[in-house]
């Protein structure tokens, strides 16, 4: 257990941006070939990974598998909520340097005040991309202090993210094109950046917290840890009828509609090229698709110890008491009894507990890749998550067995 703990939090410590998860993911596949979907998908291996922008699929298809054989899916995704460098980002008043800043996705606003945080992500100069990771402390939303808004502990904290999340990076006058000359020196460029996509992140690790060491504490639990999970699933992957196969997205925070999110075409494409390389024809695929299954991984509220009712009561998951399967009969889960058998099967035979989430009536359910996938492919799908408390948060909290228990349970489930 102990181990698995240690991967995955140089897993998330390696990850402050989706590109990285995906480099992190490959690192965790050595024998895993990378093909660019630019080239010609003839010889494909029997080990083998494709990636598209923040998103990566990657396979195990044995040698002599049939075109039209099934694939046992494992999803999650790259991307967590946070703060985003804008394209002209130099500014500041009365002394300060400030960066401008852009929301990406829900976050909790106020988690991400008083953090010393690092800037990670891609930079383009003179059209070609590079990953950059700034990991030691450059900036910080300062909050107010409570002399200067007396209200604030007894009316509640509010933020305009337009005017209050904005980080001071340094003193002085602001200098316009002076973060485009920094990050592309920290990015190697020998030039100003000329365009990013920058996350900015907490510098302070992952930890193991409480006194039983029982909790893992870390930016980006959701979703990074089913990423690790998947990947470690994938990595342990063995002989099967069917193929093995995880997709990891982008862009779910916001919807997943774009090139690289579940929404987009990825997956299918990456589907329909395996089935034709082992000379399959337009039937086998729909053989092979019908033949599939998926278990789409993204992180359940645990039930929280001082805020208990707004939890459904006979569906509240515990921290370390395994993944939960997530049911909603209005399909913002996709999971279906069929599933739902299917997974909870896979924890039994990992000897991997599992627990059930439904969300209360008066309550909105979120949701996540596993119904669009399931919509685009029709992919009969079970959504699971491991439960975590804090979710958004800049920084979350979920128990230290669970990974385990999902990566386990997701290994059983990719090779039956
Ligand atoms: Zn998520």
């Amino acid at each position: 257990m102990t181990a698995h703990v240690d991967d995955l939090i140089a897993y998330l410590d390696a990850s402050p941006s989706p590109w990285h998860a995906v480099e992190s993911t490959i690192e965790r596949l050595p024998g895993f070939t990378r093909l660019e979907e630019t080239d010609a998908w003839d010889d494909v291996p029997e080990r083998g990974c494709v990636v598209r922008g923040g998103s990566l699929i990657a396979w195990h298809v044995p040698v002599g598998l049939a075109a039209h054989a099934g694939f046992r899916i494992a999803g999650a995704h790259t991307d967590s909520p946070c703060l985003r460098v804008k394209p002209r980002p130099d500014s500041g008043q009365l002394g300060w340097k400030q960066l401008a800043v852009e929301v990406y996705g829900g976050i909790l606003n106020n988690s991400w005040l008083d953090r010393d945080l690092g800037v990670a992500g891609r930079v383009v100069s003179h059209g070609g991309a590079t990953l950059v990771a700034v990991r030691e402390p450059v900036a910080r939303v300062p909050q107010l202090a409570v002399h200067l808004d007396r209200e604030v502990n007894s009316g509640g904290l509010k933020l305009d993210t337009q005017q209050h999340l904005a980080p001071v990076w340094g003193v002085g006058a602001p200098d316009d094109g002076e973060f485009a000359a920094w990050i592309g020196d920290r990015a190697d460029l020998g030039a100003s950046a000329d365009w990013w996509e920058l996350c900015l992140f907490d510098t302070t690790g992952a930890a193991v917290l409480g006194a039983d060491r029982s909790l893992l504490a870390s930016g980006r639990l959701d979703n990074q840890l089913s990423c690790w999970a998947a990947t470690t699933a994938l990595a342990a992957s063995g002989p099967s009828e069917l193929g093995a196969l995880i997709v990891l997205n982008d862009h779910e925070e916001v919807g997943s509609a774009s090139t690289t999110g579940a929404a987009g075409p990825f997956l299918e494409s990456v589907l329909e090229r395996l089935v034709a390389a082992r000379g399959g024809t337009a039937d086998d695929l729909h053989r092979a698709i019908a033949a599939s299954s998926c278990i789409s991984a993204d992180n359940a509220h645990a039930v929280h110890p001082n805020y208990p009712e707004r939890h459904e009561p006979g569906h509240r998951p515990i921290v370390n008491g395994g993944p939960a399967l997530k049911v909603n009969s209005n399909q913002r889960y996709a999971t279906s009894a069929d599933t739902a058998a299917l997974f909870e099967h896979a924890c039994r035979s990992a000897g991997v507990p599992s627990q059930v989430f439904v969300s209360r009536n008066n309550m909105p359910c979120g949701s996540t890749i596993g119904p669009i996938t399931a919509t685009r492919l029709g992919i009969p799908t079970a959504d699971v998550g491991v439960p975590q408390l804090s979710m958004h948060s800049a920084r979350e909290l979920c128990g230290v067995d669970d990974p385990a228990h999902l990566a386990d349970a997701l290994t059983t489930f990719l090779s039956p």
